[in-house]
């Protein structure tokens, strides 16, 4: 930690900081400048946060030098690491060997409508099935979702297809169920600040797909993470899924540089999310093909077999020819990255 003082601060208010620290067994290394005088502090940060040092006289500013989170920094923990869903022996890794494409409906409706979307997933070269039973809406008057009978058919259609499955919890109360089906939790774009519910599924036995806030710095989205990490699991990936801005042309807009940023900082896999960033179903192929480019651990996709009929987010999904130039993006880019496509299932022994 630096602490900067004003170019007005006196020796005693740089004496009130360098005891301050002192008095709670630190150091401090005062280094005198023609204008300022700055202040190197070793020893643990957290108790320096609690001196509350910038409202000291003659302190301009306090500066970090060691990253807020710990356990999903890469500093301590420089291999990137690779997520493991599903069920012993049939597991699909998310990491930075592979590709891994995920898809489904935004929203199980029914339990036809999940099995063809599966199946439209599956043969696109989709490895984990996305959807729905528990949907976070905008409007409370909108579709919320079918709840334990949604995640019971997410269940069935897994038995069906071979595919892990990965549905969002939307409230405390709720995950232990979402565990009890789901091979993976995801917290979506609404919940990523609701720390009581990263805690909950931190303790909850299965991977999460933490998406970003949709305001979340880069910093407050690794901070979410760490909520997961500090109940004892390590096994979350992040999902970039767009950040509202000023431009209305996409319903987000896609980070795209949040990727290399985040492995840069973090230990984490994490996969893009075109569909929710760009709520278009044109851009989905363009925006699949730059996230894997920049090196994207994945990608998650909506698809629907009747898009036009969707409860949720049909402009978005994909069907027929959109669907059939993502396989080959998801197929083909791979490879131009030094990867290859995460393929399903994967045994582990
Ligand atoms: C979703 O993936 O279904 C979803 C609601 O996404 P987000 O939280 O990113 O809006
Ligand atoms: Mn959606």
């Amino acid at each position: 930690m630096v602490v900067v003082m004003s170019p007005q601060a006196t020796d005693e208010d740089v004496a009130r900081v360098v005891a301050r620290v002192e008095s709670v067994g630190g150091e401090a290394f005062v280094s005198k400048g023609v204008v300022r005088t700055i202040i190197g502090l070793v020893g643990d940060v957290e108790s320096f946060h609690h001196l509350n040092l910038r409202a000291l006289r003659g302190v301009a500013d306090v500066h970090r030098i060691s990253d807020p989170y710990k356990l999903v920094s890469r500093q301590h923990h420089p291999e990137r690491s690779t997520v493991w869903v599903g069920q012993p022996g049939h597991q699909v890794p998310i990491g930075p060997d592979t590709v891994t494409f995920i898809a489904g409906p935004c929203a199980v409706e029914s339990a036809q409508q999940t099995l063809e979307a599966a199946l439209m997933a599956k043969s696109a070269g989709a490895t984990i099935l996305r959807g729905g039973a528990y949907k976070p809406r905008t409007s409370p008057y909108a579709f919320q979702g079918l709840g334990v009978a949604g995640l019971e058919i997410l269940a069935d259609v897994r038995e069906a297809t071979g595919m892990p499955v990965v549905t969002e919890v939307v409230d405390v109360r709720d995950v232990a169920v979402v565990a009890e089906h789901a091979d993976m939790l995801q917290i979506g774009t609404r919940n990523a600040a609701n720390f009581g519910l990263l805690q909950a599924v931190g303790e909850a036995g299965k991977p999460v797909l933490l998406k970003r806030g949709m305001t979340a710095t880069i910093e407050e989205w690794l901070m979410a993470a760490e909520y997961v990490a500090q109940r004892g699991n390590l096994d979350v990936v992040l999902c970039e899924r767009g950040i509202r801005t000023f431009e209305p042309a996409t319903r987000n807009t896609l980070d795209i540089s949040a990727v290399p940023v985040v492995q840069a900082a973090s230990h984490l896999p994490i996969i893009v999310d075109p569909s929710h960033a760009a709520g278009r179903r044109d851009l989905v192929v363009p925006l699949s093909r730059a996230a894997i480019a920049v090196g994207a651990d994945g990608v998650i996709v909506d698809v629907h077999p009747t898009p036009e009929t969707a409860l949720c987010d049909g402009p978005q999904a994909l069907e027929g020819a959109e669907l059939r130039e993502l396989a080959q993006v998801v197929r083909r880019f791979p490879e131009l990255v030094g990867r290859q496509q995460a393929r399903t299932p994967v045994a582990v022994v």
